[in-house]
């Protein structure tokens, strides 16, 4: 016990009266707090949730003057595409149709101060593509190249306000996180709303129940996509009414909104054949070339049959599809990106002193069996993780190895892989 009850010990720290200028007494008789855990408490609200006002006043007229400086020097489309090209294989309609999108998008925020009445309209972005092709990633690099914060929501948990489920306002939140609750900055970020296919409305006619996750979802994204002020609790989750709420006008955030669309290459070769382009009979798979091929040709009025309102799709002008990843692509991907899988699975070897390599026959059987798997280049690393989990395992208790080769056989049968001893490589 601390001396009894009338001995006054701050409940956060222990310190007593007696160690501290203030002490702050609560309603409980035994509660207290000194103003050293005031201000730390103070301190991590400031950096946590930006609740305080002044505070994030401040930030954003700082920042506002840092990122517009930021934007006179925005890299050109070709210097952007060359770094995309370091990390992204293929995808060169995308990538190209990104970067000009997104380099309109900068110079967009830089012309605000023009005196003429010409306002450039925000062009949000819409790529299509199958799962694992790079429409994540691209948007990713995308933020990296920029330098502006990125954040990712996934479409399918969205709901109107009010129903079990996230607000469409969280994925503002998100992107406060990802700006260290910079509001100004956050107000410049990119969006990348996954899985976007999956709040198509169910059916063209309106039904008398309401369509939770489908037309009021593309209402309310709309509503941000477009631009609003918004306003959102500090730390997510639902509104309430005594709650602090921040404010974040969306007008600059440039959305890339993401999805397979399994089912429109139905629609788009229906449009495609009936204007005799030529695309007819048989069943398409989502994972061919074919199917890719036919999403190039995918226009706004395809979406709308899709499901998606046209109000939505007039906010999203640049419409981009991926290509199926071929083994060829599955391969690069494998071996070339900055950071590649095998990459980087080589210098976790290397930090342990070991050489990793791979025999031609295993890095063609991964993309074999990733190919099968149909998640684009997503099964390449689970097929390489299970393969090498059991000897990351193993390995950092024999010390004496200097190389692990990879055979085709770890990856079929898991077998053992080759390992060489410091002795006979150096022998050899
Ligand atoms: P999705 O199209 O489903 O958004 P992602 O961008 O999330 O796919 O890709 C999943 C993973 O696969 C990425 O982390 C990346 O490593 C890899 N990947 C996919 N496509 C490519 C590509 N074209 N070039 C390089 N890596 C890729």
């Amino acid at each position: 016990m601390n001396g009894g009850i009338n001995k006054k010990v701050c409940s956060f720290c222990g310190k007593d009266s007696k160690q501290v200028r203030e002490m702050i007494k609560g309603l409980r008789p035994d509660a207290f707090i000194c103003h050293q855990c005031v201000e730390v408490c103070f301190g991590m609200l400031h950096i946590k949730d930006n609740i305080f006002a002044p505070k994030t006043q401040t930030n954003a007229r700082a920042s506002t003057s840092v990122s517009s400086k930021k934007y006179e020097d925005i890299p050109t489309p070709k210097e952007m595409k060359e770094v995309l090209d370091k990390y992204i294989v293929g995808q060169d309609a995308a990538k190209i149709g990104v970067v000009v999108a997104a380099y309109n998008h900068y110079k967009r925020l830089n012309s605000r101060n023009n005196t003429d009445d010409v306002e450039i309209e925000k062009s949000n972005i819409l790529l299509l593509g199958p799962t694992g092709t790079g429409k994540t990633l691209i948007a990713q690099t995308m933020a990296k190249v920029l330098k502006v914060p990125f954040a990712i929501a996934d479409a399918t948990v969205l709901t109107e306000a009010g129903y079990v489920g996230e607000d469409v306002e969280n994925i503002l939140v998100r992107l406060l996180n990802a700006a260290d609750g910079d509001i100004a900055k956050a107000q410049h970020g990119i969006v990348y709303i996954d899985e976007f296919d999956k709040i198509s409305r169910k059916s063209e006619n309106s039904s008398i129940t309401r369509d939770v996750s489908g037309e009021g979802v593309q209402q309310a994204l709309l509503k941000i996509l477009e631009g609003t002020l918004s306003h959102i609790p500090p730390q997510g989750g639902r509104k309430h009414p005594e709650q602090k709420l921040l404010e974040i006008n969306t007008r600059d955030i440039l959305f890339i909104c993401g999805g397979a669309f399994v089912g429109i290459e139905e629609i788009i070769k229906k449009r495609t054949t009936r204007s005799g382009m030529g695309f007819t009979g048989k069943v398409i798979d989502k994972d061919s070339a074919q199917f890719s091929d036919l999403l190039h040709l995918c226009e706004p009025d395809d979406l709308t049959r899709f499901g998606i309102i046209p109000e939505l799709i007039g906010r999203i002008p640049a419409i981009y599809a991926l290509d199926h990843l071929s083994k060829e692509m599955l391969m690069k991907i494998l071996l070339e990106p900055k950071n590649s899988i095998v990459k980087q699975y080589k210098k976790l070897f290397e930090i342990d002193g070991v050489k990793l390599s791979f025999e031609q026959e295993t890095l063609d059987k991964i993309v074999e069996i990733a190919e099968e798997k149909k998640t684009g280049a997503r099964g390449l690393r689970s097929v390489l993780e299970m393969a090498l989990i059991p000897i990351m395992y193993e390995l950092p208790s024999r010390k004496d190895i200097a190389e692990v080769v990879i055979t085709k056989e770890v990856i079929t049968q898991k077998c053992e892989p080759k390992y060489i001893s410091a002795k006979k490589a150096k022998a050899s």
